[in-house]
């Protein structure tokens, strides 16, 4: 396997279960990809990059309930355990209605000591501007709940003075969530295999089609091919809720994501909960790196280059090489589990085209390597999309001392202001994040799209007693360094929870940039699922695999389903 992200990690599980052997070669210094957590010198675990793991995610139980946990974590996850263990002792934890909801925490997945958000948010809006340019109206906080989990706070926002949607908006979200969750979830993942139509048609329309169209007759995702009975939403729902939850997620704000990832989520969060593990996100790579044989992985190895050949046996072999020709490693078959550029240019290293090589050009040496390959490595080479996230120390005395609810509950902050764009922007600073010229030198304009306070959720992400604060923003901004960044986050901080007074309390704790946090999965982008077996190589070329979110879903579910299967696939190969 070339990765040790959640996809290598699957496909090392799936080949070794069949009583292979196998080798990640991983190129940074441990595993997890973008589903990782660092611990700071002082106890701070920091995910790269805000990110929610989701109970009911099927194939995360599945992968776990599939081999027992061969070595228990170590080091900071070992802590970190000790110190869930502490906090799950306190009264009143897990609260009550995270167990009476049922949102399966447990059975496989219980190692993963999932610790739940509030099922809803709080919603940033600014009353809107008066006419002729009056100035902007103040800015407040909404919650926004769950019905079946919170129906006292869900009560409160189906009042019409709320200002997050209508109150037919908020039945149609049910309606919406009722209708994902009979949806099959092997369906929703990938393209045509069942029901292939419904499925295409609902892989044509982006997101915000599904949400303001979808009831339309003859509308694509509608009628005979989407069930969901949707109406129009009301522009506040939009921008305010949907806009920076589902642009959150997708890091697309636009809402231009194919609509059937949509459903896809909604189908997750209908059926559990969102949650943070104990010991940071990357808390599910290392349960499945605590399955493999001792010695399956080896990190620091950075695979350059792929070509076909024979081993002494005359049998054929992948050669893997490292990055400067350091060392070689020779397999029967070889998973490609990098993120979709890498990946990219080592199918294209395997058909034995340049880089940069067209088909049949003069780099392809004519060699005549076959359009399916190419095709493949073209799709993922595509350029993903990216987001930041700031994290913020508060120390203990400061928490102590202001009894914040920021501070206490696990909630997601949203921005529900935004995209109410530049009049807003030039009265309070606190819109305009879809301006298309956010992040260039001099904006002062909103830059997080969601935040929250992780240690709220599970105290084990910051030392006893301090807070983490995590704050995120859509999209990586060009020009703009930490220091501009931070003071940025600072700002906007500042105005959306003064009594915390985040410039003058909080310590910069990092800036995780991520330029390519997700592939693209706007609406047309083809089927999000690749076949886990290269086609189109050389006759006698040995078994060649791809996994990734890149050629699934770009999930922890869709990059540990493609693993599994691209391992399953190998196996099978080899087996036969
Ligand atoms: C900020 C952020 C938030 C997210 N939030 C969520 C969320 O809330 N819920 C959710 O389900 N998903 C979320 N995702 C998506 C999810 O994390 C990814 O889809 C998934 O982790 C991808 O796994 P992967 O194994 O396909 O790729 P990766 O995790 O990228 O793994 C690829 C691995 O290959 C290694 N590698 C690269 N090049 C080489 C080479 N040449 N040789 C050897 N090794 C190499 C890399 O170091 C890496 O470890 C989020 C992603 C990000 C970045």
């Amino acid at each position: 396997m070339i990765g040790g992200g959640l996809a290598g990690l699957a496909a090392a599980l799936a080949v070794e279960r069949r009583g292979l052997s196998c080798r990640v070669l991983e190129a940074s210094d441990g595993v997890g990809g973008r589903a990782r957590t660092d611990v700071t010198p002082d106890g701070f675990l920091l995910d790269r990059g805000f990110a929610i793991a989701l109970s009911s995610y099927p194939e995360q139980r599945a992968v776990l309930a599939s081999a027992p946990l061969l070595r228990p974590p170590s080091g900071p996850a070992a802590d970190a355990a000790r110190r869930d263990d502490a906090a799950a002792s306190a009264p009143g934890f897990p609260p009550l209605w995270a167990m009476l909801s049922g949102g399966g925490v447990g059975g496989s997945i219980a190692e993963l000591r999932l610790r739940p958000f509030f099922s809803g948010a709080y919603v940033r809006t600014q009353a809107a501007t008066g006419a002729d340019g009056a100035p902007a109206g103040a800015s407040s906080w909404s919650c926004v709940a769950d019905p079946l989990r919170h129906p006292a706070e869900a009560v409160a926002s189906l009042s019409p003075s709320h200002p997050v949607g209508s109150v037919l908006d908020k039945v149609r979200i049910g309606v919406l969530r009722l209708a994902a969750a009979s949806r099959d979830w092997d369906a929703l993942r990938s393209a045509g295999d069942q029901d292939g139509a419904a499925e295409a048609a609902l892989l044509a329309g982006p997101t915000s089609s599904l949400l303001a169209a979808a009831s339309r007759p003859g509308s694509a995702g509608s009628g005979g091919a989407d069930p969901t009975p949707l109406g129009p939403f009301d522009a506040s729902m939009v921008d305010r809720f949907l806009r920076p939850f589902l642009g959150g997620i997708f890091f697309d704000r636009s809402l231009g994501t194919a609509s059937r990832l949509t459903l896809f989520v909604f189908r997750a969060l209908q059926g559990g909960l969102n949650c943070l593990p104990a010991a940071g996100i990357g808390a599910l790579a290392a349960a499945v790196e605590g399955r493999l044989r001792e010695g399956t992985v080896t990190t620091g190895w950075r695979a350059s280059g792929l070509a076909a050949g024979r081993g002494e046996d005359d049998g054929a072999v992948w050669t893997v090489s490292e990055a400067g020709g350091r060392a070689a490693v020779r397999a029967r078959a070889v998973v490609v589990a990098t993120e979709g550029p890498t990946a990219a240019r080592l199918l294209r290293a395997a058909a034995g085209v340049a880089p940069d090589g067209e088909v049949g050009g003069p780099a392809d040496g004519g060699g005549g390597a076959d359009a399916d390959v190419l095709a493949l490595a073209a799709r993922a080479a595509r350029p993903g999309v990216g987001g930041v996230t700031v994290y913020f120390a508060a120390d203990a005395l400061t928490v102590a001392e202001s009894k914040l609810p920021l501070y206490a509950e696990p909630v997601l902050w949203l921005n529900g202001s935004g995209h109410l764009a530049a009049d807003d922007a030039s009265a309070a600073g606190d819109g305009g994040l879809d301006d298309p010229t956010w992040g260039a030198a001099g904006w002062s304009g909103a830059v997080i799209n969601h935040a929250c306070c992780p240690s709220a959720v599970a105290p084990t992400y910051a030392p006893a007693g301090s807070a983490l604060l995590s704050l995120s923003l859509a999209a990586v901004p060009t020009g703009l360094d930490d220091a501009a960044l931070s003071t940025l986050c600072l700002a906007q901080a500042d105005r959306w929870w003064p009594e915390a007074r985040p410039s003058a309390r909080w310590r910069l704790l990092s800036i995780v940039r991520t330029p390519y946090a997700q592939p693209p999965q706007r609406a047309g982008d083809g089927g999000v699922e690749a076949p886990a077996r290269v086609a189109g190589l050389a006759a006698d070329a040995p078994p060649l695999l791809v996994a990734g979110d890149h050629a699934s879903a770009a999930t922890h579910d869709g990059a540990l389903r493609s693993g599994r299967r691209a391992g399953e696939a190998a196996a099978e190969a080899l087996l036969k």
